[in-house]
């Protein structure tokens, strides 16, 4: 059966099933939910609980069907339960679903990460993006013998302790943990920057001659919304940091295989010296990675010298649902359309907020995309900050009424995947339009 859009008027909107879910789950997991974002700190509220999903759509246990932006925040590029993801994966249950021992399908997708993105000659599989910027962190500190990491205020690169990391008062800082259990030590050797600004990271590296091991960002931002590189920012940072001995890691957690089969790298044309992978890499699956050249890469154990291991790292169906995902971008490739439709999306959006007059700014990149609250541009993090919140949160709420599932805060990117269609983005354009008017009237 197609599975229908859902209709624009606001239906009576009922989450009673959910709500005696989310009760049973607070008693025994800490705040409800295993992953923080889930449980709409952000927006207020509770969060309706998924019984399933499908292509562009996501269905909750209340009945209820919405148009998915989150497609489980970012490996969803060809929707939910695609049949050739799901094919692959039974068919690898049904020869075991964990050995500890190596199988042929890592060497297949390592050979397909090597073929897709430009600067990994190597890769290492983990199993979740935490892991890939901890591990690509260690690898540059050990391969340079420096200890000091900048990191771009607003980025995130998962729970890694020392990355854990909040903006003291100076543009320059040492921060502060934003997280009790991270000790002063654990973050004493990082750096935060403000995104998009080179003489920050400039001032960095005259501050602390031949100590800074790498710097880490996130090419593209999608974790304080999308905020893309100034023109020029990239290409500067590469220079700056290839003149101090810096290694420069791509957090394209994200962006990798999103913004372009080879990520923001190819998209760009920049050349990192680490790369860390994850979400789409898994197709849904719990899988990462880390690569760069083989002279880098031949440091990690049992290669070389630098520790790094994981019990289900390069797992069997995670690697078949990478395997089996990677395979259909490259031989079906869907970024042109993910393109037309994500801009689509953009102008529609953009639309409806100046026609409902509220200051807005809609920021895209591909098929990621922010619609801020706020005069904009956003080029960082203060700028993000300076976002209308607590009306993004009554926006989130009536658009969650009328069928679209967008991410549940204003400092999330919202994700197009190939499975939306162009009715999906306009009753998605319709139900913003609905949903606006009914907040400023
Ligand atoms: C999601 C994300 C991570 C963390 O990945 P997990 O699998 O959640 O640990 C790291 N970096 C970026 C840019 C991400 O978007």
């Amino acid at each position: 059966m197609e599975p229908k859009t859902p209709a624009t008027s606001k239906p009576e909107y009922d989450l009673s099933r959910s709500h005696e879910a989310f009760l049973r789950a607070c008693k025994v997991i800490p705040g409800g939910v295993n992953s923080p974002a889930r449980a709409f700190g952000a927006v207020g509220g509770e969060p309706p609980f998924m019984a399933r999903a499908e292509g562009a759509y996501l269905y909750d246990i209340d009945g209820h069907q919405y148009i998915d932006y989150i497609g489980s925040w970012g490996p969803m590029i060809f929707g939910h339960a695609h049949p050739t993801v799901r094919h692959a994966v039974v068919e690898a249950l049904d020869h075991g679903s964990s050995f500890g021992a190596p199988t042929t399908r890592e060497v297949d997708i390592a050979e397909a990460v090597v073929a897709a993105v430009p600067s990994i000659e190597k890769v290492r599989f983990v199993s979740s993006g935490t892991e890939a910027t901890m591990s690509a962190i260690r690898v540059a500190r050990g391969v340079t013998g420096r200890n000091k990491i900048v990191k771009m205020t607003g980025h995130y690169h998962g729970h890694v302790d020392s990355l854990l990391v909040q903006a003291g008062s100076a543009a320059t800082t040492l921060g502060f943990p934003n997280s009790p259990g991270v000790t002063p030590g654990a973050i004493e050797d990082t750096i935060l920057c403000p995104f998009n600004d080179v003489s920050a990271v400039a001032a960095a590296f005259e501050r602390f001659p031949e100590q800074v091991a790498a710097v880490i960002l996130e090419p593209v931002a999608g974790n304080m919304g999308l905020v893309p590189p100034r023109p020029g920012y990239l290409e500067q940072i590469r220079e700056l940091t290839r003149k101090h001995g810096v290694m420069l890691v791509f957090d394209e957690v994200m962006t990798g295989f999103r913004l372009a089969f080879g990520g923001a790298q190819e998209r760009f044309a920049i050349d990192p010296d680490m790369t860390a992978l994850g979400k789409i890499i898994g197709g849904g699956l719990p899988a990462a990675a880390y690569g760069a050249k083989s002279a880098v890469m031949d440091f990690v154990s049992p290669a070389g010298p630098i520790y790094q291991a994981g019990t289900l790292s390069g797992n069997p169906l995670a690697m078949a649902a990478g395997l089996a995902t990677v395979g259909m971008l490259r031989e079906s490739p869907p970024y042109e359309r993910l393109e037309a439709i994500s801009a689509r999306l953009e102008d529609g959006l953009r639309r409806a907020a100046s026609d409902a007059k509220v200051p807005h700014v809609v920021q895209r990149v591909g098929s990621m995309l922010t619609l801020f609250f706020n005069q904009g541009p956003v080029h960082d993090y203060e700028d993000a900050k300076r976002s209308d919140t607590a009306l993004f949160g009554r926006f989130f709420w009536e658009m969650l009424a009328r069928g679209v599932y967008l991410p549940c805060s204003q400092f999330e990117a919202a994700f197009v995947s190939a499975a939306h269609t162009d009715a999906d983005i306009d009753h998605t354009v319709d139900a913003a339009r609905d949903a606006l008017r009914a907040i400023v009237g």
